[in-house]
C-alpha cells in the first residue's frame, strides 16, 4: 500500500480527496495545517503529498521546498492543490518543486491521473524496522473511555464522557491500550494516522471480558488494517476468555463482520505468569474482587508506575455491609477482609498514578454491595494507605451525571485533607491526558 499525506485546512475537501482514493491502494494520512503535514511527511516518508496552497502555519510553497530539501523524499510526488488560477502561482509551485498543480474544485479523475505514475516512479522506500524514526518522549496516559457498565452519551455526561473503559498508555514509541470499551473506537481513528509503511505495533491488555471492557473492539479500525499488529495478552484466564468472548460478540447475529475477517496480525497470548515484560514496561497483575476473572494491572515504566484497576470491590466495607444485612457479627470475617485489602494496598504501593474503580458513593453502596465495584470513599482510603501520588476516580456509574461526579471528586478531596495525605485526586475525563513526571493534569487539545 502506498502512503499519501493530505494537507488541507478544509475538512470537506479532505473528505472528498479521501473518498476519491477509497478502495485504491492508498493509505491517506491527513493534516489540517502545513506544519502538521510536514511532520507527517518526515515521519512517514510518503509516496505522494497533496497540499493545498493556502494552508495555515506553512503554505504550500513552503511545504514543497521543505520536501525538496530532504534527499530521502526525492521520489515523493508532490501535488499542489488550489483554487488559484493565477499563472504566477502555478509557476512558483513548480519552481518550489511541485510535480503537479491540481485546481479546485477537484475532478477525481484528474487527481487519479496525477497519482497513477507514483507507484513506478515514486514509491517511497520501505523503512527497515531499525531505521524507523523512533518516537521518543515521556510516558503519558490518555483517557478514551471512563464509564462503567454501558455507554452513556448525553448532555449531562458530556463533561466526564460517556464511553466505556479504554485508556492509552504511551511509553516512548510503545503503545499500550488498557481495555477495549467503546472509547477504543476514537482511539483507533487516531492511531490510523500513525500507521506507516512499516506498520504499527499495539499491545492490548484486557482486565476481563465483561461487555463494557470489550464492546468497542469490533469498531477498532486498526484491527482491520493489514499493517497493524495487535498483540493481546495477559494472564491466561482473562485472555482465553477474551478470544471466546470476541468471537461470540462478532457472530453474525450480533455483528456484520466476523473475528476471522480481522487480519491475521491479531495475536492472543496467554501468559502463564502473573507478571511479564512489554518492551520497556514491566507488568504485574492482581486478581480483583469482581465477578469472574478480572485483573488489575501495575505497569512500571521508566517514568513511574501506573496502576489500573477499573473493576474491583474493596473487601472490608463489602464484608461490613454483608454482616449488617445478614444480622451477623464476625470479627474474623472483618479481619480477613482487611488482609485482602492489605494485599491490594501492597499492589498499589507508591504508584505515581492509580486509576481505580470508584463507581458508587457512600449512600448508594449498601444497595449495590456485591456487584463488584467500590465505594469512592474506600478507593481514597486505599490510595492514601498505599501512598499513591495521584488518584483518578474511574469507571463512573452510568447513572452519575457530571454534577454528581463533581461532588464525588470534591468529597474525595475532602477525605484526603482529613487524612492529611499528599494525594492529588481527580475524576477521569474523556480526552484528558496525564504526562508522568508533570505536576498536574493537562487537557488534551483534540
Ligand atoms: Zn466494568
Ligand atoms: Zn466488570
Amino acid at each position: 500500500m502506498k502512503t499519501l499525506v493530505l494537507i488541507e485546512n478544509d475538512a470537506l475537501t479532505r473528505t472528498l480527496v479521501a473518498e476519491c482514493l477509497t478502495g485504491m491502494d492508498w493509505m491517506v494520512l491527513e493534516a489540517d495545517n502545513g506544519q502538521a503535514g510536514i511532520d507527517l511527511v518526515l515521519k512517514h516518508q510518503p509516496t505522494a503529498v497533496v497540499c493545498d496552497l493556502r494552508t495555515p502555519k506553512r503554505n504550500g510553497f513552503q511545504v514543497c521546498r521543505l520536501i525538496r530539501e530532504q534527499p530521502s523524499l526525492k521520489n515523493t510526488h508532490v501535488i499542489i492543490m488550489t483554487v488559484s488560477r493565477f499563472a504566477n502561482d502555478r509557476e512558483t509551485a513548480f519552481a518550489a518543486g511541485a510535480d503537479d498543480y491540481l485546481l479546485k474544485p477537484i475532478i477525481p479523475s484528474e487527481l487519479l491521473r496525477m497519482l497513477a505514475g507514483c507507484g513506478t516512479n515514486g514509491t517511497a522506500p520501505v523503512a527497515e524496522p531499525e531505521s524507523l524514526p523512533r518516537v521518543t518522549g515521556p510516558t503519558s496516559i490518555r483517557f478514551w473511555g471512563v464509564r462503567g457498565s454501558i455507554p452513556t452519551p448525553g448532555h449531562d455526561t458530556s463533561q466526564y464522557g460517556g464511553n466505556t473503559s479504554c485508556v492509552e498508555l504511551r511509553v516512548g514509541d510503545q503503545i499500550i491500550i488498557l481495555d477495549a470499551g467503546s472509547g477504543i473506537r476514537r482511539l483507533g481513528q487516531a492511531l490510523m494516522k500513525e500507521v506507516t509503511e512499516a506498520g504499527l505495533n499495539v499491545s492490548l491488555l484486557i482486565t476481563h471480558t465483561h461487555w463494557d471492557h470489550i464492546q468497542g473492539f469490533p469498531f477498532f479500525v486498526p484491527a482491520y488494517h493489514p499493517r497493524v499488529n495487535i498483540r493481546i495478552l495477559g494472564y491466561e484466564g482473562a485472555v482465553h476468555g477474551l478470544r471466546g468472548a470476541l468471537f461470540e460478540q462478532m457472530q453474525s447475529a450480533f455483528f456484520p463482520v466476523g473475528l476471522n475477517q480481522m487480519a491475521t496480525h491479531l495475536t492472543f497470548e496467554e501468559l502463564d505468569d502473573m507478571q511479564f515484560d512489554l518492551g520497556a514496561v514491566k507488568v504485574r497483575t492482581i486478581f480483583a474482587n469482581h465477578p469472574g476473572i478480572c485483573l488489575g494491572y501495575r505497569l512500571t515504566t521508566p517514568d513511574g508506575d501506573v496502576v489500573y484497576m477499573p473493576d474491583h470491590e474493596a473487601y472490608e466495607r463489602c464484608e461490613v455491609e454483608r454482616q449488617k444485612a445478614d444480622h451477623e457479627s464476625s470479627s474474623h470475617g472483618i479481619e480477613y477482609a482487611r488482609i485482602q485489602d492489605g494485599k491490594v494496598v501492597d499492589f498499589m504501593q507508591g504508584a505515581d498514578v492509580l486509576i481505580a474503580d470508584s463507581q458508587y458513593d457512600e449512600a448508594e453502596y449498601p444497595s449495590r454491595r456485591g456487584w463488584g465495584h467500590t465505594c469512592a470513599d474506600d478507593t481514597v482510603q486505599l490510595a492514601m494507605r498505599a501512598q499513591v501520588k495521584r488518584l483518578v476516580l474511574f469507571h463512573h456509574d452510568p447513572d452519575h451525571n457530571d454534577g454528581r461526579l463533581d461532588a464525588m471528586v470534591e468529597r474525595a478531596r475532602g477525605l484526603v485533607v482529613e487524612g492529611t495525605a499528599k494525594l492529588e485526586v481527580s475524576g477521569a475525563k474523556e480526552g484528558e491526558e496525564i504526562v508522568l513526571g508533570k505536576p498536574s493534569f493537562a487537557a488534551m487539545s483534540s
